[in-house]
């Protein structure tokens, strides 16, 4: 490599964290309280533009993970500290529950086990009759209910926009447009690899401008280019990201009185998603979805985006026929419902009566980084590598919205070690 450029500003500390996401701003965030240097690069021209723009809203409260994981502990913290950060900075959000639906008597047993579930991860819930639960959902049909009172939504863009101002207040840089190519770690250091259409490097063949970032460390937060980052620095994931798309409709205005706050389903155990559910925006409306379908490409945000050598990479994972093989039923009824209307519609109405293919406005869909090994078992937890003075997010997705904050703290600390070591 080069002689690479270093940061503008004269602090002992520098780090350069990678992505612009909820995770990476929060991490900055962190990184600046900590006294540390941070320059943050984006490889779009937005904050937010992926995973974290494009997701339900929801504050989750910890209900669904296994007791101990990180998942739990930080969901059910980060739900505290996203309501506290979104209170100091005038941020929209609501803390109003939301209510876990069973439909028949075949779920009552899961049900219970979220119940169970709860009450070991210290979530406040509690157990409902039909009345009970038509006094929060009036339009609700259910054979029992859970109500969790921390669950909330908030307006996460919002939240990336005051961690960016947070981050430069505290004298750290954000630069949009530069996607990080790779990463050498040295004895004292990391020498990072980007690549910009703006003017300012060495022009490469494809009139592509390189530059080369000298730092004390390096954390990538990267989401569904995770793995690959992480490769491109010397790492060898144990597991990939799939991508897996959620697809969205928005009730239509005359339907929206059906949903006051939001109605889940009891989540089918062998399936890994929380399946269909209602969910009221911070600024308006209700969203139902979202499904889970394979993406055709990373960032593939409807059927007909796809990219072949992306789509390519997840076919050849064994991990991924593994898991078709293990969950062929549900799979296929999700890209059934991802392509009618109808048959979302039907999922829908299971929880509340009378929504009808015609009451389903499409909305934008988001694509979820799972991280899936080679023997079809997903990664439950968070994931989290250090490799030299580089820490790498391998597995983030949801509830990491939520835990946002705690996760930059985890990571702050994973970046003090690096530095001390
Ligand atoms: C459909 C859906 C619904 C969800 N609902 C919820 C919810 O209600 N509540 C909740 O808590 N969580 C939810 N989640 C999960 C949550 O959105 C994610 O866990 C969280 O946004 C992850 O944040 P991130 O910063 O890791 O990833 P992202 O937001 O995806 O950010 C990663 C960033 O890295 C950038 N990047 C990638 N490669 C490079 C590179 N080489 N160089 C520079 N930049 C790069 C990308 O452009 C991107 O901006 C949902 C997710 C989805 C998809």
């Amino acid at each position: 490599m080069s002689t690479p450029a270093v940061f503008a500003g004269t602090r002992a500390r520098r780090v350069v964290v990678v992505g612009g996401g909820i995770v990476g701003l929060a991490t900055a965030r962190a990184l600046g309280r900590h006294g540390i240097e941070v320059l943050l690069l984006e490889k779009e021209s937005t904050l937010a533009a992926h995973q974290t723009g494009r997701n339900s809203g929801v504050v989750h409260a910890g209900l669904y993970y296994a007791p101990g994981s990180l998942k739990a502990r930080m969901a059910v913290a980060g739900a505290q500290s996203i309501y506290a950060y979104a209170r100091e900075k005038g941020i929209a959000h609501d803390n109003c529950g939301k209510l876990v639906v069973a439909c028949d008597d075949s779920e009552l047993t899961g049900l219970a086990r979220l119940a169970e579930r709860a009450r070991a991860n210290g979530v406040p819930a509690h157990e409902l009759t039909p009345e009970q639960a038509r006094e929060h959902e009036p339009y609700v049909r259910c054979v029992r209910a859970l109500h969790v009172e921390t669950t909330g939504i908030i307006d996460y863009p919002a939240v990336c926009r005051a961690l960016a101002d947070d981050v430069r207040a505290a004298g750290g840089e954000l630069r949009l447009g530069v996607a990080v190519t790779g990463a050498e770690s040295t004895p004292t250091g990391v020498r990072v690899a980007t690549r910009t259409a703006r003017a300012g490097g060495a022009s490469t063949s494809k009139g592509e401008l390189t530059e080369e970032v000298a730092a004390d460390a390096l954390v990538v937060c990267a989401g569904l280019y995770a793995d690959r980052v992480a490769a491109a620095c010397g790492l060898v994931p144990e597991a990939r990201i799939v991508p897996f798309r959620g697809e969205y409709f928005e009730l239509a205005p005359e339907r929206a009185h059906l949903v006051r706050n939001l109605v889940y389903p009891v989540p089918d155990p062998r399936f890994p998603f929380l399946g269909v559910h209602l969910t009221r925006m911070i600024h308006g409306g209700i969203h139902a979805g979202p499904n889970a379908v394979l993406a055709l490409r990373r960032e593939g945000y409807t059927w007909r985006d796809v990219d072949l050598r992306e789509l390519g990479e997840s076919l050849a994972w064994p991990g991924l026929w593994q898991l078709g093989r293990r969950n062929l039923g549900p799979g296929a009824r999700e890209v059934l419902r991802s392509l009618s209307r109808r048959q979302f519609a039907a999922s829908l109405s299971r929880l509340v009566p009378g929504i009808e293919a015609e009451d389903l406005r499409p909305a934008p869909a988001g694509v979820r980084a799972q991280a899936l090994r080679r023997d079809g078992s997903m990664v439950e937890d968070f994931l989290v590598q250090t490799h030299g003075r580089q820490v790498h997010v391998l597995n983030a997705p949801s509830p990491a919205a939520t835990a946002s904050l705690e996760i930059a703290d985890h990571l702050a600390a994973q970046v003090e070690a690096v530095l001390a070591g």
